[in-house]
């Protein structure tokens, strides 16, 4: 954008949403230049923190008038590169939307803020004995927002499902600047579901601004389990077996050695080092159920070798046990400074095949890689440690992560199972999709954001993009060309 251009458009996006919420001097835009894919950086031209619908409206008809990109972001923990402006432009910070608007008990239902983060709406409904079911394990940080636009899964996915499950409407600011609701504050099902549409497409369709959640009635009661193995692939067939029984679990999550003492040399939390791997089990039910499904568990877990198995006692315990699942992605950070997190899913039999394929992936390209997963539902997380100054390791880097994708794929599952595409699985999408299914998807984008100004270079490749994403030269285009 032209400087006088620049400066006109800052002086009318300062009328709109004051002057302390436009940023423009390098240090503020360098905060937002990427989310948690720090792999992708491209710095904003400004950006915009509205107060409101009415002013997130307006600034998306003045970037429309400008012909300038916009791309909405909240607290930036994605980990794909959704919220990177990777064609300049404005980030459309949605963090003063925090609003809790009702928590409504009788119909069980929540109008909120799309800034409000996650676990502020289950602390606003705990009074009704009430809660929002997603849990993603940035929840203490990231937006509703974030979690709709990337239909953000957590640990209790396995039982209660992902963000889509939970949500019966939204207040979207289109990419012309109108306003309109999918869905309601009552769940419908007529016409085009434009609801399902909206979620998960990563901020490509539109900017919501408020949404009716569903909310769940907390559960009488929960148990958790801890139980070692001396291999993640025994762990992995516990967790099967488990499943095959007919018990669902509300959670089933997994470490892998390296993962379990990089914890434990963190948080001192009595895990055994010497164990391969460690899976937390959690129930949760009325008290009655949950003493016959224990029985079921820890039969499965001691039939595939499991030992030190310990029920949290008391909620101080509990919480113990989920600080070791909780404290994984931190901990890591004792062994390198930079961590690339994959999402791909598999179906859950094929967990013992995917970990020694993933080790193979690592050792062929001398990449160190941590394992954490939502065992339960085939969500793995192969965390791949590197340092970024280290350009020749970036490299082996992203050749491995795409060979994991390629093999997630292979063995019949998908590319990602909650951090989205992003910028980050662009060119893998060829992956899983014909020509004609991007094609599909490609009209679908035009038919909503014919400008292609929201944010641009997100979740469809085109042909252009496959090979580079926008017009900021990004780290993983330069360092593959
Ligand atoms: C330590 C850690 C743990 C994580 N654990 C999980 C996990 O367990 N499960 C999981 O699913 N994810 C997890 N994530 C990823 C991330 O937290 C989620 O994707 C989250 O939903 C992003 O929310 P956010 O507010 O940070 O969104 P941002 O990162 O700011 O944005 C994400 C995307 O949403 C779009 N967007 C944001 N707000 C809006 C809006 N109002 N309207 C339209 N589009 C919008 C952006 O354009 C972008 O494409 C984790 C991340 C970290 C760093």
């Amino acid at each position: 954008m032209e400087q006088l251009q620049e400066n006109q458009l800052v002086s009318e996006l300062k009328n709109v949403v004051g002057d302390d919420y436009v940023l423009t001097s390098q240090e503020d835009l360098a905060v937002y230049e990427c989310d948690g894919d720090t792999l992708d950086v491209a710095r904003p031209d400004i950006v915009v923190l509205p107060g409101s619908s009415a002013e997130v409206a307006s600034v998306i008809k003045l970037a429309n008038s400008y012909g300038v990109p916009f791309t909405a972001r909240g607290a930036g923990t994605g980990l794909s590169g959704g919220a990177t402006t990777v064609n300049g432009g404005i980030s459309l910070v949605l963090t003063r939307l925090t609003k809790i608007v009702e928590i409504d008990p009788d119909n069980l239902v929540a109008v909120v803020q799309v800034g409000a983060t996650n676990s502020s709406v289950s602390k606003a409904a705990e009074k009704y004995g009430l809660y929002f079911a997603p849990d993603p394990s940035s929840q203490m940080a990231s937006t509703i927002g974030g979690n709709i636009a990337e239909n953000a899964g957590g640990p209790h996915t396995l039982k209660y499902g992902i963000t889509v499950n939970h949500v019966n409407g939204v207040k979207v600011i289109l990419p012309d600047g109108s306003a309109t609701v999918f869905g309601g504050k009552a769940r419908d099902c007529l016409g085009l579901d434009l609801l399902g549409v909206f979620i998960g497409s990563e901020g490509t369709l539109g900017v919501a601004t408020e949404v009716f959640l569903r909310l769940t009635p907390r559960p009488e009661s929960a148990e958790t389990m801890l139980a070692f193995f001396s291999t993640v692939g025994s762990g992995g067939e516990a967790v099967s077996e488990i499943v095959a029984t007919g018990v669902t679990p509300a959670a089933m999550e997994m470490v892998d050695q390296l993962t379990l003492r990089a914890v434990e040399d963190a948080h001192h939390l009595g895990l055994d080092r010497d164990a391969g791997a460690v899976l937390i089990v959690e129930l949760d039910g009325s008290k009655l159920s949950i003493e016959s499904e224990k029985k079921v568990v820890c039969e499965c877990a001691l039939a595939h070798g499991a030992f030190g198995i310990k029920w949290a006692a008391t909620d101080a315990e509990r919480a113990a046990i989920w600080k070791a699942r909780k404290t994984a992605f931190g901990s890591l950070g004792r062994i390198a400074p930079n961590a690339y997190v994959l999402d791909g899913v598999i179906p859950r039999s094929k967990l013992a095949e995917a970990i020694r394929r993933i080790a193979e992936i690592g050792t062929a390209h001398s990449v160190t890689i941590a394992n954490i997963y939502h065992a339960g539902d085939g969500n793995l997380h192969p965390t791949l440690l590197y340092r970024k100054s280290n350009k020749d390791e970036v490299v082996r880097v992203m050749q491995a992560g795409r060979e994991i994708l390629q093999l997630c794929v292979t063995l019949g599952g998908t590319l990602s199972g909650e951090h989205g595409i992003g910028i980050e699985k662009l060119s893998e999408m060829t992956f899983l999709f014909s020509d004609n299914d991007l094609k599909a998807m490609g009209w679908l984008h035009e038919a909503f954001n014919p400008d292609g100004l929201c944010n641009p270079g997100k979740l469809v490749p085109t042909l252009k993009s496959c090979g580079e994403s926008g017009t900021r030269e990004l780290l993983r285009y330069k360092v593959l060309s």
